[in-house]
């Protein structure tokens, strides 16, 4: 079935989402190596890769479908957090903010009545969940260990597993 050109469109932002997501982690990545924390750094270039999967997971739907990719320029990420508590609280909050987007184009497929979507859709749908408890999961042990550096080194050498 004809893939419009309204949702051809919405999947071509949500290509750069996902790349600017890849962006700001690899911009969190940096800022790690620079704190000397590899653990972090680590975790973070690992959740680089996965958004660009995501983005990739779009790109092949879009000419699954017949459709046309068309790329938009990415933002400048941001270089610096003021700790590793505010970095991943970033990172939670830009995942609850994808998953918003997410939920727009669900939306968006049901408005066109593109039944075709929902799978693909439906798997971003539970990615997010995941994304969003794994993030919060690293807010809530950096909130526990709070200033302590033996805290922070523990949970260094913890993400450097991932
Ligand atoms: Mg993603």
């Amino acid at each position: 079935m004809m893939f419009s050109d309204r949702l051809n469109n919405a999947f071509n932002i949500q290509i750069k989402n996902e790349l600017n997501s890849a962006y700001i982690y690899l911009g969190m990545a940096a800022y790690f190596d620079n704190e000397g924390l590899p653990g972090f750094a680590h975790w973070m270039q690992k959740q680089a890769q996965e958004e660009i999967a995501h983005a990739m997971k779009f790109y092949t739907f879009v000419y699954d479908r017949e459709g046309s990719v068309e790329l938009e320029g990415l933002d400048k990420p941001k270089a610096d957090y003021e700790s590793p508590l505010a970095a991943f609280q970033a990172a939670y909050e830009h995942e609850k903010y994808i998953s918003g987007t997410i939920h727009h184009l669900y939306e968006l497929a049901q408005e066109e009545h593109d039944f075709a979507s929902r799978p693909l859709l439906h798997w971003f749908i539970e990615e997010q969940v995941e994304e969003e408890a794994s993030a919060k999961a690293v807010v809530e042990q950096l909130g526990m260990v709070g200033g302590s550096k033996t805290g922070i080194f523990m949970l260094d050498r913890q993400l450097g597993a991932r």
